[in-house]
């Protein structure tokens, strides 16, 4: 769906890290400041995202900002009108790489677009949609959480099956285990065999 384009171009800012480095705190802070200057602000995270709330963001920490749950970018259209002028996205990896074009069609509406996403897996890849959505940027901001092993500063997210390392080859959903997560440093983080 087309909408009514300004004059201007917007721009893409892009909050990323291992998990519990702030990223959801950031993007809440960056809404409250947006709506602080009256600007009309929409929120939206991906339905997988079902961890307390759907009607949510929210952080570790407990901050907590209004959005809408939606699992096909397309659904940003429902709520994105020829006013809003920011747009703020929690979880971005959850979307598949059609976020893209879309995310490129509000920038060029005129939207200021915010997001926040992990950059990498629990093996240490790129996540999904990120690289692509990091070359885009306007702006990046790349944040570290503190190694649950070390306490150093750490951009690796570990996953903890039943207590070992995740391993290479374990599905993203394990019917039945004890899945934890962690923030580590390179040093601390492994991945099972
Ligand atoms: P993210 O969205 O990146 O997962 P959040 O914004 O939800 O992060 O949460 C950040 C908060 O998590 C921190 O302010 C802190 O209170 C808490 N926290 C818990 N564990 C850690 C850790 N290992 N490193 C940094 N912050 C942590
Ligand atoms: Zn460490």
């Amino acid at each position: 769906m087309k909408i009514a384009s300004s004059p201007n171009k917007g721009s893409l800012e892009v909050i990323c890290g291992p998990m519990f480095s702030g990223k959801s705190e950031e993007l809440i802070r960056r809404i409250k400041r947006a709506q602080l200057a009256k600007l009309s602000v929409v929120v939206f995270k991906h339905r997988f995202d079902n961890r307390s709330t759907l009607q949510h963001v929210r952080s570790h920490d407990g901050r907590l900002s209004p959005a809408h749950a939606v699992d096909n970018p397309q659904q940003f259209f429902d709520y994105v009108t020829s006013t809003t002028l920011v747009v703020a996205i929690d979880e971005i990896q959850f979307f598949s790489n059609d976020i893209v074009p879309i995310v490129c069609q509000l920038i060029d509406s005129g939207k200021r677009v915010i997001v926040s996403g992990l950059d990498l897996d629990f093996k240490n890849n790129p996540f999904g949609c990120m690289p692509l959505l990091l070359a885009i940027a306007d702006h990046v901001t790349k944040l570290k959480a503190i190694c649950m092993d070390c306490g150093s500063e750490a951009q690796c997210t570990q996953r903890l099956v039943n207590g070992n390392p995740a391993r290479y080859d374990d599905p993203l959903i394990l019917v039945g285990a004890q899945e934890q997560y962690q923030a580590r440093c390179r040093n601390c983080h492994s991945i099972g065999i």
